[in-house]
């Protein structure tokens, strides 16, 4: 059960968006500014998800008529504008994911305020908009940004973990949806190793890896709540895990009654519930 349960568009029985974070390269050209494009092993890993994951998921997308959202950093688009071309013809959403995979703890808010804007500014140019949604790297937000997403008019953010369903975060400046993301949804922990940045995980098979995010689909489902994997095209983009994900998903998809959308759509709805949502309140 939920304390503030939700209600959602025509009769389906719970929400769900498969979101994608396409960090690329920048990963290891951040963690290792250095030396980091000597390292050709760790750059063709990161390289692999815009041009292999990437396309062989927009072509399931298109085949089950998925609109979804993906979360790009800055630096990755203006190096990848192709995916970026691809994902928007196909009506998918691209939400603010930092310049260049920085983790906002390393550095001060003037650099981070800098950077979040460099990135503003591609989102701009590739897009024609602005992104209406966050996601902090390694989920690293901080009060500044909070304050600088409402700022700058962001609708959610999806990074911070307080509950199961989207809740409102109030601060003195002003309230944002968040849409909240959890280490069990996240491809992370069960496919990534990553030994240039110290991330050094044994890395499970397709259906030991996979099958946990549809045990939490599963409540989600029988409870009425909101299920959103956070995954990356780099890790699940691979052939037989992706290919596991489909396995699962056909038969939901079958059936009809889960809301699949983009973040964007469901903060919105989210709005409606506005009186009724758990309420957190930040000091920023
Ligand atoms: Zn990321």
């Amino acid at each position: 059960m939920f304390l503030h349960p939700m209600t959602w568009p025509d009769n389906t029985k719970c929400a769900a968006a498969i979101t994608f974070d396409i960090d690329a390269d920048s990963l290891i050209r951040d963690a290792r500014r250095e030396d980091g494009e000597l390292r050709l092993q760790a750059i063709s890993m990161g390289q692999y998800g815009p041009t292999v994951g990437v396309p062989r998921i927009l072509e399931s997308y298109k085949r089950y008529g998925l609109t979804q959202t993906f979360f790009m950093p800055g630096w990755v688009m203006e190096n990848y504008p192709g995916t970026v071309e691809s994902i928007l013809k196909a009506g998918h959403e691209i939400g603010h994911h930092s310049w260049r995979h920085e983790d906002p703890m390393n550095h001060s808010d003037e650099v981070e305020a800098e950077l979040f804007g460099k990135a503003m500014d591609v989102h701009m140019k590739l897009t024609g908009r602005h992104p209406r949604g966050y996601r902090a790297p390694v989920y690293s937000i901080t009060p500044a940004i909070l304050k600088r997403l409402i700022e700058h008019n962001f609708l959610y953010d999806s990074s911070m973990m307080a509950d199961d369903l989207p809740y409102l975060v109030e601060t003195s400046v002003g309230n944002l949806i968040e849409l909240p993301p959890h280490w069990g949804t996240d491809d992370w922990p069960p496919f990534a190793h990553f030994a240039e940045i110290n991330y050094m995980m044994p890395v499970r098979g397709p259906s030991a890896g996979i099958a946990p995010f549809f045990e939490e689909f599963n409540a989600m489902y029988e409870a009425g709540g909101f299920w959103m994997p956070v995954l990356h095209p780099f890790l699940t983009g691979r052939l037989a895990r992706w290919r596991e994900v489909e396995r699962y998903l056909e038969p939901i998809l079958e059936k009809g009654d889960v809301w699949f959308a983009t973040l964007e759509d469901i903060a919105n709805h989210a709005l409606k519930d506005i009186d009724t949502m758990r309420r957190v309140e930040i000091q920023v």
